[in-house]
């Protein structure tokens, strides 16, 4: 890096409390600390004016004013390539070297106010003339300039003397001057500049030295370095070497502005990639945690439904080993028996189907043209025994016409079957259940309906998700809330559809259609 970081006032970050209209609500140190800064503003300010005014004063006495004049305009130029770093009070410019030059070649009065007028023409490019709070904007451009102009100033005092007190012969007696008025410079910057930062922001100048001081050793060579040389190339070469020194110096710093703000730029979208992928593995943890509340509630469904029907089997066989029965009681146990089976092996087979319907591979359909009617009359006939258990009244078609689909018939029974049984489950002793298959346009159309338990309309949106069991069912039948999943998934399936109705107490409407091609 070619150039130097220089602590500049930049931000105005001050505590609410100074914009604050209604003053009783104000502490009293922060009114104080208020007054305090703008009475320091008030003095910096007229020191930097103090300062141009002398400058111009001086103009006529200048030797050479054209390359004043040009250094001036470099000046200002240098400034609005600087690149401000850290937390927006440090910035890197060129522009402290070329005031310091200009104190090598004019001295120290017109130094201070090249850097003053740099810092004008600084505000002036900053400048948004909309919704501007002028106050505070003149303010800023007071401070800058009196702690710029004074510090260049003060570094061009300490340089004057020192050239006059070692002289100059070798190439180490001219070059401490230049080192002994940069540092002296820097510090006066940084010391001025604490105490606005202090009193506005309420920041410790021991915090700021400590974010800062990084820059300081930079900043001095900078100012050194910078200013000998512009001021010996001058002193060589006239115009041209003007030119020649700090033309390069400008573009170097404007790169560096550009490459600066391409690295901001790209750390942001860097923290919005950050910001994204956290959210990403919230959301998956999110539904990580979905998935270990799902597992659990199956493993609470699966262990308490099949603990019912082995119970009953165990019970059931036991009686039968120990007692002495007639041949109807025997036959009695042995369905029940069957009939706890028959459960046990529904929520396995439920089970090892979601398992399938869940492994993303696509459903394999063996399809074939098959009368639905037919179908659907058989499959209501093999469940007649279930619903004459409960005196349920099953009504169906006896001699249904014919409705042939292309479908996987094995599939659709499963369907059928399922939604047939569940009216059962769910209907009480000696209700009703209908079951009817129609056409509907391209459509057939199966409807199971029931007088029973109903579904709340709460419920009713998740009925088909899985493990979805309506709350008053669990202690009525049992269940593992996975049967209306796998139906649902075999019905669409097949490019189909399926709803359902309800109202609690009342009774359900089950209805799928399937495309007849
Ligand atoms: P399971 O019957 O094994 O609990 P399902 O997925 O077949 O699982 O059904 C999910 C839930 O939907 C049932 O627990 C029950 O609460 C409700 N349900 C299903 N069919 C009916 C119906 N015909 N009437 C009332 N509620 C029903």
């Amino acid at each position: 890096m070619s150039f130097g970081p220089e602590i500049r006032y930049s931000k105005w970050e001050m505590s609410a409390a100074i914009d604050e209209p209604d003053e009783k609500e104000v502490p009293q140190r922060q009114v104080s600390l208020r007054n305090t800064r703008q009475f320091y503003s008030a003095i910096l300010s007229v020191a930097g004016l103090f300062i141009v005014v002398w400058g111009l004063i001086l103009f006529p006495k200048y030797e050479n004013p054209s390359i004043l004049l040009l250094l001036l305009f470099f000046a200002i130029a240098t400034q609005s390539t600087m690149t401000y770093l850290v937390g927006g009070n440090v910035s890197v410019s060129v522009s402290g070297a070329i005031s310091f030059a200009v104190a090598g070649l004019y001295g120290p009065v017109a130094a201070g106010m090249a850097a003053a007028i740099a810092e004008l023409g600084l505000w002036l490019l900053s400048l948004r003339l909309k919704n501007r709070d002028w106050y505070h904007e003149l303010e800023r451009l007071g401070v800058n300039s009196g702690i710029h102009g004074v510090s260049i100033f003060t570094a061009g005092v300490v340089f004057v003397f020192f050239r006059q007190v070692l002289g100059s012969g070798n190439f180490v007696l001219d070059a401490i001057p230049w080192f002994i008025g940069a540092i002296v410079g820097d510090q006066v910057n940084f010391w001025l500049l604490s105490i606005i930062i202090f009193l506005a922001n309420g920041v410790k100048p021991k915090e700021v030295w400590r974010e800062n001081r990084w820059a300081i050793p930079m900043n001095v060579l900078v100012m050194s370095i910078g200013g000998g040389l512009i001021t010996l190339a001058v002193i060589q070469f006239g115009l041209l070497g003007l030119a020649i020194f700090v033309l390069p110096i400008i573009l170097s710093a404007y790169s560096f502005r550009v490459t600066v703000n391409n690295a901001k730029k790209q750390m942001e979208k860097l923290e919005e990639m950050v910001t994204l992928r956290t959210q990403a593995l919230a959301d998956a943890n999110h539904k990580l945690e979905a998935l270990h509340k799902e597992k659990d509630s199956f493993l609470a469904v699966l262990t308490h439904d099949m603990r019912t029907p082995l119970t009953s089997i165990r019970g059931y066989g036991s009686i039968l080993r120990d007692r002495e029965l007639t041949r109807d009681q025997q036959t009695k146990i042995a369905k029940v028996i069957l009939n706890s089976q028959d459960t046990l092996l529904e929520i396995v087979n439920n089970i090892l189907e979601l398992e399938k319907l869940q492994s993303g591979v696509p459903i394999l359909l063996e399809t074939s043209s098959f009368d639905l009617a037919l179908l659907v009359k058989n499959t209501t006939e093999s469940l007649e025994t279930q619903a004459l258990e409960k005196n349920i009244t099953l009504n169906y078609d006896q001699i249904p016409s014919p409705i042939i689909v292309k479908a996987d018939m094995s599939k659709i029974r499963r369907v059928i079957l399922n939604l047939i049984s569940n009216a059962l489950k769910y209907t009480p002793e000696s209700g009703l259940v209908s079951v009817k298959t129609e056409v509907n346009g391209r459509y057939a159309i199966f409807v199971v309906e029931d007088n029973g338990y109903g579904i709340p309309a709460d419920e009713l949106p998740t009925i088909f998700d899985r493990y979805s069991r309506v709350k008053g069912h669990r202690h009525l039948a049992i269940g593992t809330g996975l049967g209306l999943a796998i139906v649902k998934s075999l019905i669409e399936a097949h490019n189909g559809e399926i709803s359902v109705q309800s109202e609690e107490n009342v009774g359900s409407t089950f209805t799928f259609k399937l495309p007849i091609n």
